[in-house]
């Protein structure tokens, strides 16, 4: 089959190369001059299945009462789609919903980091990636409210236990020892790694393997006749293929919507910043969280990443922006400089960056055919895409082939916003 992909995100290259694999012709569509350049540039790159789970807005009360430091945030102007989509997150907040979106999201992730690491081992490449995650419990209070936190992960297989303050600073020898620091939880299957950088590694697989990636070209259009062609800037007549794959990340709206599908995808803000390593001895050796926010050690470099906000006065893509919110800003510095304050540069070379999480209201991506003849979606992976990346290439890959995929997409059908 001749097949395009738009969107050359974490999920557009895995899926280029499942199908490019499984002997597809195979055409990305990259309106950005390379492969992760909006969602998947600087996340946290925690791939942890245990710690996937639905992402919990905070009451639009919020708005107006603001407990500070939030680390998830509403911002005025909230636009009617940001409405719509709380409400809705409210109602699949209802346990039930989230009980079904939580196992959902686990399947998907704890078969997903099987397919990465099977694939990092087929192709033999290597990029930055650190084994074992503590969890930061700084006070008595924190510890005792972490319970549910180890139940969860327990449930989801993951191998972790509780641990002493001492036993959590031989691990990571370099934590500050004036910051308080109660105990921890650690997760030794738990992994960091540089999702762009195997972004960038999945894409010469499947180049070789023979996809093509066109870049500078944006898609403004699909042809709502034959769902399987597609309008792009400049071009005057549409470019038909024999099935088409949806990967355009918080973007997708504005390709479904005139189709007349309306999937309700959110862009819930996220910021990170990276800095040179200065003392490798003072440095994280792998990843901790404190809270939302995750400290990792990527190669030669520490990034820390974190927060959420829905609303605001953005533009919808992610950006290398030169300036943080002032609260995100100070949130992102203060914790690293709590944890480990002498670990990196700061003065020069520090990459800052936020980027749009797409996210559903009930938390689990939608994987499959859209309901329109040859176009299919792999879209909304929200806080945890680079952790399920590969097991749902894989999924669109098997549903497009006519094969039944490895796991029970149950919670993960686009049906279910239908
Ligand atoms: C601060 C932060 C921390 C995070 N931490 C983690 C983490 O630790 N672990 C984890 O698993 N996930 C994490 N995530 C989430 C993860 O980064 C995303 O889920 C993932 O990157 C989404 O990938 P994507 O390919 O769907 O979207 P994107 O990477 O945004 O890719 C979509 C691509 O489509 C292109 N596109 C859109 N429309 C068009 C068009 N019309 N024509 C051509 N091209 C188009 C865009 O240019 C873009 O390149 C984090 C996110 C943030 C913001």
């Amino acid at each position: 089959m001749h097949i395009a992909i738009i969107g050359a995100g974490i999920i557009g290259v895995t899926t280029a190369y499942e199908l490019a694999e499984g002997g597809h012709a195979v055409t990305v569509f990259e309106r950005h001059s390379s492969v992760a350049e909006e969602a998947s540039f600087a996340n946290a790159g925690i791939v942890a299945p245990g710690f996937v789970a639905p992402w919990r807005a905070p009451h639009w009360l919020r708005l107006f009462w603001s407990r500070s430091p939030a680390a998830s945030r509403l911002t005025w102007p909230l636009s009617s789609a940001d409405l719509t989509w709380l409400r809705r997150q409210r109602s699949a907040g209802m346990p039930a919903m989230r009980a079904l979106g939580q196992a959902a999201m686990q399947r998907l992730a704890t078969y997903s980091r099987e397919r990465l690491h099977q694939i990092t081992e087929r192709l033999d490449y290597t990029f930055d990636r650190t084994e074992g995650i503590l969890i930061l419990l700084r006070t008595a209070r924190n510890r005792e409210r972490a319970q549910p936190t180890l139940v969860r992960l327990r449930d989801a297989g993951a191998s972790c236990r509780e641990i002493s303050a001492d036993e959590a600073r031989q691990i990571e020898p370099a934590l500050h020892p004036n910051t308080p620091l109660a105990g921890a939880i650690h997760v030794p299957d738990g992994e960091a790694g540089n999702c762009r950088q195997f972004a960038v590694i999945a894409r010469d697989a499947a180049e070789q393997k023979g996809a093509q990636f066109v870049f500078n070209t944006s898609v403004i259009g699909i042809d709502p006749s034959y769902p399987a062609s597609l309008w792009i800037a400049g071009e005057t007549q549409p470019r038909g293929f024999d099935a088409v794959v949806l990967c355009t990340g918080a973007a997708a709206s504005e390709l479904l919507a005139p189709l007349g599908l309306r999937l309700p995808l959110a862009s819930v803000y996220g910021y990170s910043i990276s800095a040179p390593v200065d003392e490798p001895a003072l440095a994280p050796r792998a990843a901790v969280f404190d809270g939302r926010i995750a400290i990792a050690r990527l190669g030669q470099r520490v990034r820390v990443a974190g927060l959420a906000e829905i609303g605001g006065r953005h533009d919808n893509a992610s950006t290398r922006a030169h300036a943080l919110p002032a609260w995100a800003e100070q949130r992102l510095y203060r914790t690293l400089t709590d944890w480990f304050p002498a670990a990196a540069r700061l003065t020069n070379g520090v990459q800052v960056w936020r980027g749009a999480r797409p996210t559903l209201p009930d938390g689990p991506p939608a994987l499959g055919a859209s309901g329109l003849p040859g176009l299919w979606l792999n879209l909304g992976h929200g806080a945890h895409g680079w952790c399920m990346a590969c097991g749902a290439a894989r999924i669109v890959a098997d549903l497009l082939e006519g094969h039944a995929p490895e796991i029970d997409l149950q919670g993960l059908e686009p049906e279910r916003w239908r």
